[in-house]
This record gives structure tokens, C-alpha cells and sequence, in this order.
């Protein structure tokens, strides 16, 4: 039986690529709905006329409508509709994969209480490669210690518009930092985290965690070169959540095949 799959920001560069993605794998998915903005100009159109992948019969609407028979909801959307996002997928009964960035308080709320009801996963990357990213900077942090400051710069597309990137927060606590940190290019204070973007062309996304000793640096670079990876990712976690329980999940447990 092939996973229904309603899509949050469905007509978004990470929708898009999600659609293009599900239709490759017909057996596996099918689009149940395409949710997008309340202003949207693509409302009631095709999803397959607009993205082109061979999908029939789904138009573009807002969110609020719930469809029967969606298994999973996959959210590359906006912070702000995230809560409503959520409660869309609880009223389905649909498992809840989040993919959007630059969440409020409100949003996380929203995933607290989503998995009081059905099965959450929220990634602010879904990259494998950025899963061990992770893992590295914690244990880089844990092994280099305070004598190293720690300052992470970000690049991505013009686009973009929360700054610095989840991604880029992430890998901040990653590295024992407490957020925000230090955004703006003031001078460093104590152990804090330092944050930079830059935000310009068509870049997926790039993110540099530089460790700075006295005498020596150490840097760990991640380049996203083809946005495909996040949609893989966000499917591969939507067909693990499809099969569990209410409650919180982590992408390692998804995107990554050994745990040591
Ligand atoms: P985009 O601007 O291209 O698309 C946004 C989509 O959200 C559109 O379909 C739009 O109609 C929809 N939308 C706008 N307002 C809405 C509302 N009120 N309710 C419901 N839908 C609404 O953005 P994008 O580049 O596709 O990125 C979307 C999100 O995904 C961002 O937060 C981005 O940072 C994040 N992202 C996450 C990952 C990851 O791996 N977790 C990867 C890439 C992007």
C-alpha cells in the first residue's frame, strides 16, 4: 500500500521538489493534498500542470482543508503556519514531518502537542550528511573544549528568509551554545556562539562550523548541492513515521544506518 502524503508549501522550492520526488516513486507514495498559502496564486490549480511530475487529480489549497486518508503530513512551509499545520495533521490522524525553519515559541508548542496525538518528527536539515555533521561538532566541542571559540557561517539562497539558518542553530547547540548567540558582527564575549550569513543566488544551502584555538583552527564543512537530498530525507522519514507510534523522533534515527 503506497503512503498518502499531503504536502505543506506544496507549490515552495522544498513542495516542488517534494512532488517531483513522491512521483518517482509511485508504488511507494501518492499526494493526497497540496497545501499552500491563503494567498496563494496557485490556489485551485493543478499540482502536476504547475510542477509538471505526473501527478493528476490533486489541486492547490490552504491548509484548513483536511483530507481523509492522508498518512503522513510533510511541512515545508512557514514558522507562522506551523500551528495550524499541526493541527491539520492531528485531525487526519496523519503522522507530522517538519521540515520549516525559524520556529517560535508557538511552533514548538505545536510539536509538543502534535505528539501527544500522533507520531513527530521535526529537522531543521534532512540531509544524512548534516545528521553526522552534528554528530561531529558535539564531539569536536566535547573533546577541544573552552580554548576553542566556536563561530558558524551559513549561506543560502536569496530567498531565504530566516537569519541565521535552523541548520546554523542546530549545529550552535551542537556545540553547547545557547541561542541566539551572536548574531550581528559585534566583537566576541566570552563563550558564546558566534552566527553569519550570507544570502544571495540559487546556493541549497552551506554551513561552516569553524573551532578557533590559538595557533590552530579547525573547520567542518557541509555544501548542499542538489535541494533533492532534503526531500529524500523528509521521505524516508515519512515512511518510518508512517509505521510508529504518537510521539517525538529524531532524523538520526531515520537518515543514519549505525549508531556508532
Ligand atoms: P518557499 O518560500 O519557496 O515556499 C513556501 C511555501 O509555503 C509556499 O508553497 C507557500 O504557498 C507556503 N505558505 C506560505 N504561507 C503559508 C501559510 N500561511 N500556510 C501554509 N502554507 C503557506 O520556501 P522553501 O524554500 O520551499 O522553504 C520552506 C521552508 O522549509 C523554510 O522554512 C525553509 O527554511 C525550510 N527548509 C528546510 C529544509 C530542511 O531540510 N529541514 C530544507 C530546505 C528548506
Amino acid at each position: 500500500m503506497s503512503i498518502a502524503v499531503a504536502i505543506a508549501g506544496a507549490s515552495g522550492r522544498m513542495g516542488r521538489e517534494l512532488v517531483r520526488h513522491l512521483s518517482l516513486s509511485p508504488g511507494d507514495f501518492r499526494l493526497c493534498a497540496a497545501w499552500v498559502g491563503p494567498n496563494s496564486r496557485w490556489r485551485g490549480r493543478d499540482v502536476g500542470e504547475v510542477v509538471g511530475a505526473g501527478v493528476q487529480g490533486v489541486v492547490f489549497t490552504p491548509p484548513g482543508e483536511v483530507v481523509g486518508g492522508c498518512d503522513v503530513v510533510i511541512d515545508f512551509s512557514i514558522a507562522q503556519a506551523c500551528p495550524m499545520i499541526g493541527e491539520a495533521a492531528i485531525l487526519c490522524g496523519a503522522a507530522w514531518v517538519c521540515g520549516t525553519t525559524g520556529l517560535d515559541q508557538s511552533g514548538e508548542t505545536a510539536l509538543a502537542r502534535a505528539a501527544e496525538f500522533i507520531p513527530v518528527l521535526y529537522a531543521a536539515n534532512f540531509s544524512p550528511a548534516m545528521a553526522v555533521m552534528e554528530e561531529l561538532v558535539t564531539r569536536a566541542a566535547h573533546r577541544l573544549g573552552p580554548g576553542f571559540d566556536v563561530e558558524i557561517l551559513e549561506l543560502h539562497h536569496r530567498g531565504k528568509s530566516d537569519i541565521p539558518s535552523g541548520t546554523a542553530l542546530m549545529l550552535g547547540r551542537a556545540a553547547g551554545g545557547t541561542n541566539p548567540g551572536r548574531i550581528r558582527a559585534t566583537p566576541r564575549n566570552g563563550d558564546e556562539v558566534g552566527y553569519a550569513a550570507l544570502r544571495g543566488g540559487r546556493v541549497p544551502g552551506e554551513h561552516t562550523v569553524f573551532f578557533l584555538g590559538d595557533g590552530e583552527r579547525l573547520e567542518l564543512v557541509h555544501r548542499v548541492h542538489d535541494r533533492g537530498i532534503f526531500a529524500r530525507g523528509a521521505l524516508a522519514a515519512a515512511q518510518v513515521l508512517s509505521l510508529r507510534s504518537p510521539g517525538r523522533y529524531h532524523i538520526g534515527e531515520v537518515l543514519l544506518t549505525r549508531k556508532n
